[in-house]
């Protein structure tokens, strides 16, 4: 309801007052238009240089991943993992109004936080290209875009990197997988994305781009189906990353 009122409030303001912050609900600075309000971003709490992508805990010496002991997930086919922070206000609110609101400018800030996220790890700075997470494509009809592509498209623009679209392509629409443990998770999503140009990603280096690190069972199908098409690597990118539960 909250949420509803929200998206209210915000249609709304749009018309007949200068917008709203979606986080803090002030009223945008003068000229400012956006969904978040520059005080919100420069608020959002990052991991410290080094700590573990998902919780901000301590990351063992030599650990590839960027991930902790209790954040590593075994078998996972991505080489490494990064993310600006964690899934907090004023990002989750962003990521809220990306993925239900319609609002694709977020995507820009997103996407810049991203992609410095991204810098600071060599391999990323030396990757080829980004693919986004695709949706089913019933479920983009609906929406409109992927807000996936939107993000990877920013990543890319920042990092003067290719951001093709329909390399991959979501076979399987499996609807949400919140009643779902881990296990079943990696089951549902298993074997539903097919690389449909697989000549576009052999022998590269892929940045896979998602909103959200959740289990990772979704990005880890679609790297699993990246590497099984002949990517060289691929590395996962997301706006902010869930609690591993
Ligand atoms: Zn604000
Ligand atoms: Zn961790």
């Amino acid at each position: 309801m909250l949420r509803l009122a929200r998206s209210l409030a915000d249609s709304l303001a749009d018309f007949v007052f200068p917008p709203f912050c979606a986080a803090c609900q002030r009223r945008m600075p003068d000229g400012q238009r956006g969904a978040i309000c520059p005080a919100c971003w420069d608020g959002f709490p990052r991991w410290e240089h080094g700590s573990c992508q998902r919780c901000g805990g301590t990351v063992p010496a030599g650990a590839a991943a960027a991930l902790c002991d209790a954040c590593s997930m075994p078998d996972w086919p991505c080489a490494a993992v990064r993310t600006p922070g964690p899934f907090a206000a004023p990002v989750s609110d962003a990521v809220h109004l990306l993925k239900y609101s319609d609002r694709r400018g977020v995507a820009k800030a997103l996407g810049e936080m991203m992609a410095a996220a991204a810098w600071v790890d060599p391999a990323y700075a030396a990757a080829d290209m980004l693919v986004a997470v695709p949706l089913h494509p019933a479920r983009q009809r609906d929406r409109g875009y992927n807000q996936a592509q939107l993000l990877a498209a920013r990543v890319g623009e920042v990092m003067a990197k290719p951001a093709p679209e329909g390399i991959v392509t979501r076979i399987r629409n499996t609807g949400t997988q919140t009643a779902l443990d881990r296990r079943e998770r990696r089951e549902n999503v298993s074997g539903i994305f097919l690389v449909t140009r697989p000549d576009a990603v052999r022998g590269r280096t892929v940045i896979l781009v998602d909103d959200v690190l959740t289990t990772g069972a979704t990005i880890g199908s679609c790297g699993r189906a990246l590497l099984d098409a002949g990517a060289a690597s691929v590395l996962a990118l997301a706006a902010a990353a869930a609690p591993l539960s």
